[in-house]
C-alpha cells in the first residue's frame, strides 16, 4: 500500500536549484513545497522558478506548495570610509542617523529612526548574526553612544539586531508590499512573513492578502515568543526561523523554545515548519553530520509538520541530496516504533466543536478498525487540517475541487493533497474517494476509508460528516 511520509519538506530555491532539471528532482527526492526567498534575486527569477515548479506539477500530476518568503524589516548599518573596521572589546562606539557621513573605527550611520526611538540605555545591539556585541551608555532620537562587548571586524551594510526591545516597525517594508503585490499576482500559495513582533503584524498582511494566500508566521524575535498565543490567534501556519532566533536569543534557549512552538502549533492545528541549518554542512559535503540528521529527526518525533532546507538546495552543492537525505532520515525516523508513542504521547484533547469531534472521531475508528486511508473532502482546508491536528496512523487524503487549497495542504502533517472535480451530493463524493484512493494505490477492494466532509459542500469550516466507506 502507498504509505507516503507524513512529515513534509521545504526546499528554498536559489541559484543552485533554478533550473527545470533540478526542480523536478527535488520534487522526485521528497520535496512537497518550494520557498522562494524574496532576500534574494530579482522578480524575473521568481517568475521564472514559480513558472517551472506549476509546469512540473502539471507533468507529475502532483499539487505543489509555494511559500513566498518577505525578506522583512532587516535592519543594517551603513557603510564605511575606507573599508572594514574593527571594533574593540572595552572601547566606545556611536551610531547615529547621519548617512551622509561614512562610517570609520569609531561610529557608524544607523539609518533607522524607528530603532533610536525604542532604545533606552543598558539595551544590548547586535551586529553581523552576533558576531559583534554593543551595550547602549547613552541614546537620544538620533544617536547611540555604545561600549562594545564583542568586538570584531565590522563592514558595509552588516545586518543589525536589537534581541530586547519591541521596535515600532511595520513587519511590511516598502520592498515587502511590492514583492507581495508580485507574488499574489503570480498566484503563490503561502506568504511567510520575517520579524513579526505582535499579532497586528499578521493581521496587517491579512488585510492586504484577502485570503488569496495562506500567511505563515516567521517566529525568530524574542517580542513574538512573549506573544506566541495572540500570534497563533490570528496566522494560518509558523515557522520556527532559528536561524535569527539564534541571534536575538541565546542559542542554548533555541531548543526548547523550538518544541514549545511545535507543541503549541499542534495543539492548535497550526501547521508549523522547523527551519534553519537542518541540513547546513551538506552545502559542501555530500553527507549531513550526524547532529544535523538527529536534528531533523527530532523535528520529526515531536511531530512537526515539516522541515526546511534553505542554503542546502537554494546555493550549496548539493541540493538534490539534501532533499534525498532529509526525505529518508524522515521516512526512518516514521518507521521506528518510537515515532508513534511520541506522537501519541503529544497528542492534545480536542477542542469541543464539531470539525474537532470528527476530526477525533476519525482517529479513534483508525485506530479501532484496520482503515486503509482517511479521507478529508475539504474546500477551503479545514477538514483536511482538523484531520492532521489529530496525527492519526493512517494517510489522509485531501481531496478538494480547489488547486489553491490542494498546493497548501502540502505543507500539513500527513495529507496527500489531490484535486477532483466537484461532487453533487454525499453518494457521489464517497465515489470519488473510494476511487481516489484506489487509483492512487492507497487501498485496495475489501478495505475501510473513513470519510470526513461538510455538508453542503464548499461552506468553508462546515466539517460536520463521518462516513466509513468500504472499498469496492
Ligand atoms: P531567513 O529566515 O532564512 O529568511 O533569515 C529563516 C531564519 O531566520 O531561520
Ligand atoms: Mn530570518
Amino acid at each position: 500500500m502507498n504509505r507516503p511520509c507524513n512529515a513534509k519538506i521545504v526546499a528554498t530555491l536559489g541559484p543552485a536549484s533554478a533550473d527545470r532539471a533540478t526542480i523536478e528532482a527535488l520534487v522526485k527526492a521528497g520535496a512537497d513545497v518550494f520557498r522562494l526567498n524574496f532576500s534574494h534575486g530579482t522578480h524575473a527569477d521568481h517568475q521564472q522558478r514559480l513558472e517551472l515548479i506549476r509546469s512540473i506539477e502539471t507533468d507529475l500530476g502532483r499539487p505543489i506548495g509555494v511559500l513566498l518568503d518577505l525578506q522583512g524589516p532587516k535592519l543594517r548599518v551603513g557603510t564605511f570610509a575606507n573599508g572594514p573596521v574593527t571594533l574593540v572589546e572595552g572601547e566606545s562606539f556611536r551610531l547615529d542617523l547621519d548617512r551622509s557621513t561614512p562610517g570609520d573605527a569609531t561610529r557608524a550611520p544607523l539609518p533607522h529612526p524607528e530603532i533610536f526611538a525604542a532604545l533606552q540605555s543598558g539595551a544590548e545591539l547586535l551586529l553581523d548574526d552576533g558576531r559583534l556585541r554593543l551595550v547602549v551608555e547613552r541614546c537620544g532620537p538620533d544617536f547611540a553612544e555604545t561600549r562594545v562587548l564583542n568586538g570584531g571586524p565590522l563592514s558595509d551594510r552588516k545586518g543589525v539586531n536589537v534581541p530586547g526591545v519591541v521596535l515600532p516597525l511595520s513587519a511590511l517594508t516598502a520592498k515587502d508590499r511590492a514583492d507581495l503585490d508580485f507574488g499574489l499576482s503570480l498566484g503563490v500559495d503561502w506568504i511567510a512573513l520575517s520579524f513579526v513582533q505582535r499579532a497586528a503584524d499578521i493581521e496587517e498582511v491579512k488585510a492586504i492578502v484577502q485570503g488569496r494566500a495562506g500567511i505563515v508566521a516567521k517566529l525568530e524575535k524574542p517580542a513574538a515568543i512573549h506573544s506566541l498565543d495572540a500570534i497563533l490567534d490570528v496566522t494560518d501556519a509558523v515557522m520556527v526561523a532559528r536561524g535569527d532566533l539564534g541571534v536575538e536569543m541565546p542559542a542554548e534557549q533555541v531548543p526548547a523554545i523550538q518544541k514549545r512552538i511545535v507543541r503549541a502549533c499542534r495543539q492548535r492545528g497550526l501547521p508549523v515548519i522547523v527551519a534553519t541549518q537542518m541540513l547546513e554542512s551538506m552545502v559542501s559535503a555530500p553527507v549531513p553530520t550526524r547532529a544535523e540528521a538527529s536534528d531533523v529527526a527530532t523535528a520529526i518525533y515531536d511531530g512537526a509538520d515539516a522541515v526546511m532546507l534553505s542554503a542546502e538546495s537554494a546555493s550549496g552543492k548539493y541540493p538534490v541530496e539534501s532533499v534525498a537525505m532529509m526525505d529518508r532520515i524522515i521516512a526512518q525516523t516514521e518507521a521506528d516504533p518510537q515515532y508513534r508513542e511520541a506522537i501519541d504521547a503529544s497528542h492534545t484533547p480536542p477542542a469541543a466543536n464539531t470539525a474537532d469531534a470528527i476530526g477525533w472521531a476519525a482517529r479513534s475508528v483508525a485506530g479501532l478498525l484496520d482503515v486503509a486511508a482517511l479521507v478529508a473532502y475539504t474546500s477551503s482546508g479545514s477538514s483536511a487540517l482538523r484531520m492532521a491536528r489529530e496525527r492519526p496512523r493512517a494517510s489522509i487524503l485531501g481531496i478538494t475541487p480547489r488547486d489553491s487549497t490542494a498546493r497548501r495542504l502540502a505543507l500539513v502533517w500527513g495529507v496527500q493533497p489531490v484535486l477532483s472535480p466537484d461532487v453533487p451530493d454525499v453518494d457521489g463524493m464517497t465515489r470519488l474517494a473510494v476511487d481516489t484512493a484506489k487509483t492512487l494505490g492507497f487501498a485496495v477492494p475489501g478495505q475501510t476509508l473513513v470519510i470526513a466532509a461538510g455538508v453542503p459542500f464548499g461552506t468553508p469550516g462546515s466539517t460536520n460528516l463521518l462516513r466509513i466507506a468500504q472499498v469496492d
